[in-house]
């Protein structure tokens, strides 16, 4: 099931990253693009996982950062979870929203799992998984949460939580 967080958002959006998400693995940078944003792996303070702020030459825009030391599963959550802060929560970005490693900033810890709710539907469509839990079935896959961890390049503990896997 898509979250609340998916289903409140304007139809035009919703279309416009549906039409990225056309297969396994989710083209994140392509949605970032499409709804304007720049994303940036860098380094930043250990214990920072990621941040969006607004581009200092040109306020109306938005860049992402994640910490490059983290791993490349992990950047690719930490930028979906700040799309959710930009589509969600943009009117409270303000100067910027930095989040550590827990997904912990300046915001309350609801809209945090507001933000990692989207941060799962962008990166792990409801549809594609069904599809491939499907395939992974015939395919008679022994470890289906690895298997599809790798088909989305997510972590397995993201993909779990997208199965409702306690
Ligand atoms: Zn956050």
């Amino acid at each position: 099931m898509m979250s609340r967080e998916w289903h409140s958002l304007d139809q035009g959006i919703i279309e416009t990253i549906k039409e990225t998400q056309d297969g396994a693995p989710i083209r994140l940078s392509a949605i970032a693009s499409a709804l304007g944003l720049k994303v940036m792996s860098t380094t930043l303070p250990s214990g920072i996982s990621g941040e969006i702020r607004p581009d200092p030459a040109n306020p109306d825009h938005f860049i992402i950062r994640v910490n490059r030391n983290d791993s490349a599963r992990r950047q690719r959550f930490t930028v979906a979870h700040e799309i959710g802060h930009f589509l969600l929560h943009r009117e409270e970005i303000g100067g910027g929203i930095t989040d550590d490693v827990l997904y912990r900033s300046s915001l309350s810890d609801r809209r945090e799992a507001q933000a990692n709710r989207l941060a799962a539907d962008l990166l792990m469509p409801q549809d594609l998984v069904d599809e491939w839990m499907e395939r992974a079935r015939t395919l008679k896959v022994d470890n289906v949460i690895s298997f599809l961890a790798d088909k989305f390049n997510v972590s397995e503990a993201a993909m779990k939580i997208r199965l409702g896997i306690p």
